[in-house]
This record gives C-alpha cells, sequence and structure tokens, in this order.
C-alpha cells in the first residue's frame, strides 16, 4: 500500500475487520474519522472521506453477502497530506465492474437503491479504483488529498515566522 511515499513524509497505517451487519456502517464512519483528524482536515474534507467509506462499507453490507454475513476489512494509510483507503470483502463480487460504477446502476432497485454509491465515492474521493473477481469479492480503494489543513499548516508557520 505505501509503494510511491516519500522517505521523509510522516506515514501511519491501520486495518479493522468487522462483521458485515448494519451496525458496523456508523463504527466504519467513526472510525475514519478519528484516523483522519491529525491530518488536520476541514469539516468538509472529512465529511467527503466520511461518506465515501460508508458509501463502501454498506456495499459490502448490502450486496458482498446476500445469502447471510461475512467480513468486511477497512485499510487505510495517512502520508503527508494523503489517505489511501482499501475497504475490502470476500463476498460475491461484481460481474461488470464498468456497468456497477455508472450513475444510477443498481442491482437492488426493489430495495429503493438509487445505485448512486459509486458516483458518491468518485464525486467525493481524488482517485476510486474497483477491483472485483465474481465468487471471490470487491476491493475498493480510494486516494483524498487534505489540501485545505496543509494551507493552514502553512499560513500557521508563515505568521510565526513574521512574529
Ligand atoms: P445506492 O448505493 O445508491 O444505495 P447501489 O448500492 O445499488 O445503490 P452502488 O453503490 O453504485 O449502487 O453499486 C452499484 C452496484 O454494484 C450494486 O447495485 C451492486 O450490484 C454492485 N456492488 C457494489 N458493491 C458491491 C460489493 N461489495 N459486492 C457485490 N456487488 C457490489
Ligand atoms: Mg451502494
Amino acid at each position: 500500500m505505501n509503494k510511491d511515499i516519500k522517505m521523509n513524509e510522516k506515514t501511519n497505517n491501520m486495518s479493522l475487520k468487522f462483521t458485515s451487519i448494519s451496525e458496523n456502517e456508523p463504527f466504519a464512519r467513526s472510525c475514519i474519522q478519528a484516523f483522519c483528524l491529525p491530518l488536520n482536515p476541514t469539516i468538509s474534507e472529512l465529511n467527503d472521506v466520511k461518506t465515501a467509506v460508508s458509501e463502501a462499507v454498506t456495499n459490502c453490507i448490502v450486496h458482498a453477502y446476500p445469502k447471510g454475513v461475512g467480513i468486511v476489512s477497512v485499510e487505510a494509510e495517512t502520508s503527508g497530506n494523503r489517505i489511501h483507503i482499501k475497504i475490502t470483502d470476500s463476498g460475491k463480487g461484481i460481474e461488470d465492474v464498468a456497468k456497477a460504477v455508472e450513475p444510477f446502476f443498481t442491482t437492488r432497485p426493489e430495495e429503493e437503491r438509487s445505485g448512486m454509491g459509486f458516483t458518491v465515492m468518485k464525486a467525493f474521493m481524488d482517485d476510486v479504483k474497483v477491483l472485483s473477481k465474481p465468487g471471490e469479492g470487491t476491493v475498493v480503494e480510494m486516494i483524498k488529498f487534505f489540501n485545505a489543513g496543509i494551507d493552514a499548516e502553512e499560513i500557521g508557520n508563515s505568521w510565526g515566522n513574521d512574529a
């Protein structure tokens, strides 16, 4: 996960594994929020990450294990002003990823799903990759840069120098 990290960048890693039940969606949201905080994100950036993680985790809960429950894993790494998040299930997988990521595509219209989960992830994160194999599971990798946090730090430093 940390192939392209510069040597002088401070990194941090975390890994969570939990059962694919709906109670664990707010658990994952809270964990990712707490993990992001040391990077000093804006409220808006933090909400973007929480929403994207919530969509990906909800997909694992709703779609991956239709016959029961399974394990969902959330791994995250921060480096500099960047967070890299990987959400994995070992469920049924996605037949056609290109189709699944299209806006309004859903295989669960009867549950009033809007088919906008992947569209939301793409809108709120700087990069989203979906890898899936039918019968093996799905991996969603997302990257977000917390630019405002770094800018604020730089402004703070320059004020300090002028004083
Ligand atoms: P919404 O997210 O708006 O409630 P949705 O979950 O159907 O609706 P997306 O999140 O965009 O929409 O996902 C599109 C489709 O991709 C899903 O309907 C489902 O068929 C498939 N899919 C998504 N994630 C997974 C997963 N982890 N395992 C299996 N299939 C998935
Ligand atoms: Mg969804």
